[in-house]
């Protein structure tokens, strides 16, 4: 389907609402029927038809059928966090007693999930370098029933061989999920590739406005079937009408912005590479990334998003760098309008550094301002290193 019927005008009923352009927010926790008959019907299928907001909203309906689409799978569900779509996908493919093998260095709190929380349901996760798909070979177990991949990540962009690593799974039963947040579905197409489920924070790219924290799951109708019943309607971790409705605006724009941030990222990334102060960049597209050629293989462009080891031997170097940018705001996330900045030594406490990327990695997100004004910006920063 072409990408700009799927952003304006899928899944848009408009002669349902008064031939309204914008659809309207269904701002109602239920919906109501003219007899008994007709109310039975609907409860067989709540899951798309309008009984319950928990189940199903015509807002989300809309939403549903634009990612889908975008994805390329049968179906979608969108979740209040991309955590929570995580999170649904993850316990949608394991119970007690099941192992799981999840790529090295995925978000933090998919990693908690995994690594951590799951271990009282009796689930076990292997973690592996995702650098060769045959780590994850050697990792399955009789009971491994899900691989775990989040291509590139969204702090060092590491990469793995999605199509590779797919095949593996199919041949050994094991079903496959992929956090596909840092490309979008413009940059990177995993069901294409072979894995069954994908999660995106829609709180990136995909709303795009930094307001609102939003998450989505794309995969085959039987899988969303199964997990509308248990995961989606059990822990309900449901997007308001509302946010569903900014999200469906974001997504207006999407190939715009999309292609204006990872431009202007590359731009970006060209200068930083020749500066002094500048130890390394990470980034998926960059020549100096061992990586590339998979990058090339698998994605269309680089994104936004990308991380610079600073030349610095002092902590103190990296904080002037980031307090003398005048565009750049410090904060988390990414994907907005808003060009953004994450510091590894904001991590920093008086007693000890605790984490393994380096404390002089310093991530930055190009939003949407011109490119020019921010590699000044970072230029005269810099110098104060
Ligand atoms: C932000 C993020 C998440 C979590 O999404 P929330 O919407 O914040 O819950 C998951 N994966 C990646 C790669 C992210 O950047």
């Amino acid at each position: 389907m072409e990408l700009s019927f799927i952003l304006n005008h899928l899944g848009e009923d408009r002669e349902t609402y008064l031939n309204a352009v914008a659809p309207p927010v269904f701002q109602t926790s239920n919906f109501c029927f003219k007899t008994v008959d007709a109310m039975r019907q609907t409860l067989t299928k709540e899951f798309e038809e309008p009984f319950y907001t928990r189940g199903y909203n015509p807002t989300v309906a809309t939403l549903r059928k634009k990612i889908a689409a975008l994805e390329g799978s049968e179906d979608a569900l969108v979740f209040a966090s991309g955590s929570a779509a995580v999170a649904a996908a993850v316990m949608s493919v394991v119970k007690a007693g099941d192992h799981a093998i999840c790529v090295k260095k995925p978000y933090s709190w998919t990693n908690i999930l995994l690594n951590q929380y799951l271990e009282k349901y009796g689930v076990k996760t292997t973690t592996v370098d995702g650098s060769d798909p045959k780590n994850f070979e050697d990792a399955i177990l009789p009971t491994t029933k899900l691989i775990f991949l989040e291509s590139p990540n969204s702090m060092t962009f590491e990469l793995q061989d999605i199509e590779a690593v797919a095949k593996i799974a199919q041949k050994n039963n094991i079903a496959t999920i992929i956090d596909n947040s840092y490309s979008t579905p413009l940059n990177q197409s995993p069901i294409k590739l072979g894995v069954d489920i994908v999660v995106h924070s829609a709180s990136k790219y995909l709303g795009g406005h930094s307001d609102i924290v939003a998450g989505v799951l794309a995969t085959s109708k039987s899988r969303i079937q199964k997990m509308f019943s248990e995961e989606f309607m059990t822990l309900g971790g449901i997007i308001s009408p509302h946010d569903a409705w900014l999200m469906l605006r974001g997504l207006r724009t999407l190939e715009l912005r999309v292609d204006r941030s990872s431009q202007s990222a590359a731009k970006v990334v060209a200068f930083l590479e020749k500066h002094p102060k500048v130890e390394r960049v990470l980034y998926p597209f960059s020549d100096s990334n061992p990586q590339l050629a998979i990058a090339k293989k698998q994605m269309r462009q680089g994104g936004g998003l990308l991380s610079i080891i600073i030349n610095a031997k002092e902590v103190s170097e990296v904080e002037r760098f980031c307090d003398n940018l005048k565009l750049f705001l410090l904060a988390c996330s990414w994907g907005g309008y808003e060009s953004l900045l994450f510091p590894m030594c904001a991590l920093h406490n008086s007693k000890s550094y605790d984490n393994p990327l380096p404390w002089n990695l310093v991530r930055i997100y190009i939003g949407l301002e011109d490119p020019e004004v921010l590699i000044e910006d970072l230029k005269q920063a810099l110098d104060k290193v």
